[in-house]
């Protein structure tokens, strides 16, 4: 049986054009302010160039300014994102003297990792450390019952939302990571499983979804963002289909739509809070896009389908947003969303003020929703030993300096 409710009750279109003019305007100061914070450009301090972040035509651009034919864009793809070299040496189907120029101009990096802790659960957390010595926190969940699993990627170093609840909000925004840090996250993951060559297709893989849930706002990011899903989504590289990514978002509005239309990954929403003066205070961006608007975004949402449902996601605070009240005003406020709700206890960080919800209290919250005809489960917290499960990411070298300096 689909769980999911009667059709949405859609704004008319009059109204529709006024809020898509209102999100154009929004959407132009966001990319600009998001400028502000670009990530270093991609040439290393020799001067070669890095490959990998590059779209296919920007890759073939580089190749005619050095004489090549732009066919080799599709040898090369192959070799930095099917195989996962590193090393032109090793890329056989190129000629020696060839494999030489292009070593000479340019390299195919990762970021390094700092550390690399594993959970007594399995959960594998990295802090990369990038060109710049920024650094970031992605983390790989394997599923308890197949051998696969989901790789929690960064999109930017800090974050300028402060949401009361998460770790990383206490950080301030550094910059946005690009697209070669974005990408480089997931294959230096993959090179740490020794997952190399790219299966086909739906062969099963250990490292099969991305979630953009790590540190910062993807939609603050949005560029870079897409850019990275654009080359991990590519059938002849890494080849994940776009249902394998899912987006996390606080509610960048004017954002959401763009991500449906040229994206169309999974949208999940963190939600968090069914009523605005609540919302304001836990998720400060909210006074900006309030849940109304948010909500609108949700339905929407060009990729949302019975088949394709957002996921809201919503941190169970004790005593805060749990009672019996707020799950029932939940399930009125999204009904006729194709959704599920994601229920996440909440973890606790070193200077935390909230405390989890009661087991009984996220099982009675849990029963509401899923009565209502709305998927519920309650996310078991993974990798809670090595800080790595959700909201408690931030950078080691922040933790120290914040401890060096208590506020
Ligand atoms: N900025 C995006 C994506 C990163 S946060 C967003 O806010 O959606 C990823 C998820 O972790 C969000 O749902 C966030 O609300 C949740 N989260 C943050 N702090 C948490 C904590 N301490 N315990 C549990 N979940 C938390
Ligand atoms: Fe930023 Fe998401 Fe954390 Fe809020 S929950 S501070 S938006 S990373």
């Amino acid at each position: 049986m689909s769980p999911v409710v009667s059709s949405s009750s859609s704004p008319s279109s009059s109204s529709t054009d006024a809020i898509m003019a209102l999100n154009a305007e929004e959407r132009t100061r966001i990319l600009a302010k998001a400028a502000l914070f670009s990530p270093p450009t991609g040439v290393m301090a020799d001067g070669r160039r890095d490959l990998v972040g590059l779209s296919r035509e920007e890759l073939t651009d580089l190749l005619v300014e050095i004489g090549e034919k732009p066919f080799r864009t599709k040898q090369l793809w192959h070799w930095i994102y099917h195989q996962g070299v590193t090393d032109f040496e090793r890329m056989s189907s190129i000629a020696r003297p060839l494999q030489q120029k292009l070593a000479e101009r340019f390299v195919i990096s990762r970021p390094e990792a700092a550390t690399v802790q594993t959970s007594s659960d399995e959960t594998r957390k990295f802090l990369f450390r990038f060109r710049d010595g920024q650094e970031a926190e992605t983390v790989y969940i394997p599923d308890r019952r197949e051998d696969r699993g989901a790789v929690c990627i960064s999109s930017q170093v800090g974050c300028t939302l402060s949401c009361t609840f998460c770790h990383t909000g206490t950080q301030k925004l550094v910059r946005n990571l690009g697209a070669a840090e974005i990408v480089g996250q997931f294959m230096a993951a993959r090179d740490s499983y020794a997952e190399w060559p790219s299966p086909k297709g739906e062969i099963p893989r250990l490292l099969s979804t991305i979630v953009l849930m790590g540190m910062g706002e993807p939609l603050y990011n949005y560029e870079n963002i897409a850019k990275a899903m654009k080359i991990i989504m590519d059938g002849e590289g890494i080849g994940l289909s776009r249902r394998r990514i899912t987006l996390s978002t606080s509610g960048v509005v004017p954002l959401m739509d763009r991500c449906g239309d040229e994206l169309g990954i999974n949208l999940a929403v963190s939600l968090h809070a069914v009523r605005n003066d609540l919302r304001d205070e836990i998720v400060p961006l909210n006074r900006k896009y309030p849940i109304e608007e948010v909500l609108a975004a949700c339905r929407r949402y060009p990729a949302a389908s019975n088949a394709r449902r957002i996921t809201f996601e919503y941190i169970m605070l004790r005593g805060v947003n749990d009672s019996e009240a707020d799950a029932r005003e939940l399930v009125r406020l999204i009904a006729g969303i194709p959704a599920k709700v994601n229920l996440i206890p909440f973890n606790p960080w070193p200077g935390s003020a909230y405390r989890p919800s009661t087991r009984e209290q996220q099982a009675r919250f849990a029963d509401i929703v899923m009565n209502a005809g709305f998927a519920s489960p309650i996310r078991a917290p993974r990798g809670r030993d090595i800080l790595a499960a959700c909201g408690q990411l931030k950078t080691a070298s922040e933790r120290a300096r914040a401890s060096e300096n208590p506020a």
